[in-house]
């Protein structure tokens, strides 16, 4: 049978043969790298990498609008990445026209930020883990860089979000392994991999292992919030509001104010669920004016960093 494994063709035994026995040159594509020795952390002052992905463009955004907007002021980078193209997360409408609409909110909201963004063409509500999918996820942490690597928990609410954490973990390691999809050069370090906050319980609660205080942007992030107005103002997929979308100038604004009054408490909420970490990397004093706060979980699959290294990935303790 063509391609059964038992039937080997005599060329290819003969370069099998050839091969073990050192006479065939490994391509140079998979070149063996030198060994690579301990891996400093990153230093006081370095010029930073983050990459953050959501299932659908507006989760990156819901989580980490805050850090990335003071990333990219002090001169850091900073990108989101939409794992599927959000194409029916909208109840009256959905496909290709939904995808082009979301991805240029996504565009909108960094251009406001003043990070990068990226929308990959997954169908909405089909992510699924595969080895194509890890490689896609794998070579755009390599890509950018990354110092630090940002995505769902694997017990989030929605398919996508937890397939999502699970390709981005299946990422997370194999990103410096120079022989797994060798054609993008490997990371010589283990990024940071961190999950954004949840509020699930099973089988184990989000943990607040960083928490940055983000008042001094909340006014961008809102803005984020406003500019995502298919998802927010209209109600994304499942929360139409009672009585349909206003019309008239008065019922736009209030609508406009209620999803900036839910927002803005829900922002809140962070900082208060992990005020005594905000009292711990700011000081009580300080910790205790923290307003608004974005919340990251270490993943053990990541490099591990020191308290002090968390200092360096996040420059906005202060002393
Ligand atoms: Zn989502």
């Amino acid at each position: 049978m063509p391609g059964s494994p038992s039937v080997r063709s005599a060329p290819t035994r003969v370069a099998t043969t050839l091969l073990l026995a050192g006479f065939v040159a490994v391509p140079a594509l998979v070149r063996a790298q030198a060994p690579r020795g301990a891996v400093a952390p990153v230093a006081a002052g370095a010029k930073l990498r983050i990459i953050a992905f959501g299932a659908h463009p507006d989760d990156c955004e819901l989580d980490e609008a805050g850090i990335g907007a003071k990333f990219a002021a002090q001169g850091h980078a900073f990108k989101c990445v939409a794992v599927t193209n959000g194409d029916i997360g909208h109840w009256g409408t959905a496909g290709g026209p939904l995808a082009l609409r979301r991805h240029a909110e996504a565009e909108k909201a960094a251009r406001i930020l003043g990070i990068e963004s990226q929308v990959l063409d997954n169908h909405d509500g089909e992510l699924m883990v595969t080895l194509e999918n890890r490689k896609t996820i794998a070579r755009l942490i390599r890509e950018w860089k990354a110092d630090v690597v940002i995505s769902h928990r694997p017990n989030d609410y929605h398919p996508d979000h937890r397939y999502t954490g699970v390709l981005v973990m299946d990422a997370a390691y194999m990103v410096q392994v120079p022989f797994f999809d060798p054609d993008v050069p490997p990371l010589t370090r283990n990024p940071v991999f961190l999950f954004s906050e949840d509020r699930f319980q099973k089988p184990n609660p989000f943990s607040g292992d960083i928490v940055v205080g983000i008042d001094d942007v909340i006014d961008k992030k809102l803005a984020v919030v406003e500019a995502m107005e298919s998802q927010f103002y209209e109600g994304g997929c499942c929360d139409l509001p009672p009585g349909g979308l206003p019309t008239d100038a008065a019922g736009k604004e209030a609508r406009r104010k209620e999803v900036r009054d839910r927002f803005t408490k829900r922002f809140a909420s962070t900082a208060d669920r992990f005020r005594a970490k905000l009292d711990e990397e700011y000081g009580p004093e300080r910790g205790a004016a923290v307003k608004y706060a974005e919340a990251f979980e270490v993943c053990e699959y990541g490099r591990q960093p020191s308290k002090e290294e968390i200092r360096h990935l996040f420059p906005f303790f202060g002393q």
